[in-house]
C-alpha cells in the first residue's frame, strides 16, 4: 500500500465527504491479501480500500445535502450519476429500482473504483444519504451491510408479508448472516417459531438469541419440515453444503436467495430445483432507495441492541497508512466475529 494524491473536480450534484468511521468487510480483505484471481487484481488494482462507512459533508454542490450533514456513504454508484451514458434496458422487476443496484456501468468503491480509506470523497449527492440524528455512528456504519440484506429480502417482501406462516432458513453464521436474520426478525417481524439460523460454529450461533438456532453437522435436511424461504449467506467454500442442504429444505414452490460470494463456480442440485418449482434469486449490493428505509427501520431501539452484538468493544484509530496498514493485517490474520471499525482522522498524520 502506498499513500497517493488525487486532484479530483467537484461537480454540480456533488458532495465531498471526510469519512468517520468504516467497517472492513471480507471483500477488501481478499484484495488487501491478493486472494482474487490474477486477472481481476490487474484490472482493479491499484485503489482505495473500504465500502462500509459512514462521514460528514464538507462541500456541497447539491440542495439535498448540506455542510456538516452526517452521512451514509452508498458505495453502489449508478453509472448515469457519473455520466457513464444512459441508464440501461432491463427485463426484471420494478426497472428503475433494478437498474439502480444491477446497472452494468454502475461502478462500486472498493471494487475497481476508489473507496472510503481515502480522507475525502467526491460522491454524486444521491450516494450521500443523511443520518437522522437519533442514530449514533456506530449502528449508522452497519448501514451498507443492512441494505444488501434489505435489497435481497425485498425479493420476497410479498411472501413474508402475506402470510403469518411463511417459514425462513438462514445459512450462516457470521456478519451477513447475522444481519439478514435480525432484518427478518425486526423489520418483518418473524420470530423462533418462524425464523431458524443453520451454522456451523456453536459459539457463533448462540449470538442469534432472536431465532431457532440449528448445527448444520447433525441436521438431517432430507426429512424435516420444509421451509419457504431459504437465504444463503456462507459464502466461499461453504456455499455449495449449504445452497445444496438448502434445495433439500426447501418446500415445493419454494425461494432460495443466494447472497455468500464464491471465487468458483459452486455445482448444485438442478435435479431438485426443478423438481420442486424453486426460483433462486442473487443479491449481494443494494442502492439508495434501500439505505432510507434501512435507517428509518434502525430508529428502533430494540434492533439496535440486535445490531449492537457484531459490534466491537472499541473501535480501531487510524491516524495514518501505518495504522491502516497495521488493522488491515491484524484483520486478515485474526478473524473476529464482531466486525472491526476503523475510526479516521487523517488530519493528525
Ligand atoms: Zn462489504
Amino acid at each position: 500500500m502506498e499513500e497517493v494524491t488525487v486532484n479530483r473536480t467537484i461537480n454540480e450534484g456533488e458532495v465531498v465527504v471526510e469519512p468517520l468511521i468504516a467497517s472492513i468487510c471480507h471483500a477488501d480483505l481478499r484484495y488487501f491479501m491478493g486472494q482474487r484471481k490474477p486477472e481481476v487484481l490487474t484490472k482493479k488494482l491499484p485503489m482505495a480500500l473500504l465500502h462500509e462507512g459512514i462521514g460528514r459533508v464538507v462541500e456541497s454542490k447539491s440542495n439535498s445535502v448540506s455542510v456538516g450533514d452526517r452521512v451514509v456513504i452508498v458505495p453502489n454508484i449508478p453509472g448515469h450519476l457519473l455520466k457513464k451514458g444512459h441508464p440501461e434496458e432491463c427485463s426484471s422487476y420494478s426497472q428503475q429500482e433494478f437498474i439502480a443496484n444491477y446497472g452494468e456501468k454502475n461502478v462500486f468503491l472498493g471494487s475497481g473504483y476508489d473507496g472510503i480509506a481515502q480522507n475525502r470523497l467526491v460522491l454524486p449527492a444521491e450516494c450521500a444519504i443523511p443520518i437522522p440524528d437519533s442514530l449514533p455512528n456506530e449502528i449508522a456504519v452497519l448501514s451498507e451491510l443492512c441494505t444488501v440484506s434489505y435489497h435481497a429480502l425485498s425479493r420476497v417482501k410479498q411472501k413474508l408479508e402475506s402470510s403469518q406462516n411463511t417459514t425462513v432458513a438462514v445459512f450462516g453464521d457470521g456478519p451477513v448472516g447475522y444481519l439478514t436474520a435480525a432484518m427478518i426478525h425486526h423489520v418483518y417481524n418473524l420470530g423462533p417459531e418462524r425464523l431458524t439460523v443453520f451454522g456451523a460454529i456453536d459459539e457463533k450461533l448462540k449470538q442469534f438469541t432472536f431465532a431457532s438456532r440449528k448445527l448444520v453437522q447433525n441436521y438431517d435436511f432430507k426429512s424435516s419440515k420444509k421451509v419457504d424461504i431459504i437465504v444463503e449467506c456462507t459464502g466461499g467454500a461453504f456455499s455449495e453444503h449449504a445452497i445444496n442442504q438448502g434445495i433439500d429444505l426447501a418446500a415445493r414452490g419454494g425461494t432460495i436467495i443466494l447472497m455468500g460470494v464464491s471465487e468458483d463456480r459452486v455445482p448444485i442440485n438442478t435435479r431438485d430445483v426443478l423438481e420442486k418449482g424453486l426460483s433462486l434469486y442473487g443479491s449481494s449490493r443494494s442502492s439508495s432507495a434501500d439505505y432510507h428505509a434501512v435507517m428509518k427501520a434502525m430508529e428502533n431501539i430494540e434492533y439496535q441492541k440486535t445490531l449492537r452484538a457484531i459490534l466491537p468493544k472499541s473501535n480501531t484509530p487510524i491516524h495514518n497508512l501505518s495504522d491502516f496498514q497495521t488493522a488491515m493485517k491484524s484483520a486478515s490474520e485474526h478473524r473476529h466475529w464482531e466486525k472491526i471499525i476503523l475510526d479516521f482522522d487523517w488530519s493528525a498524520s
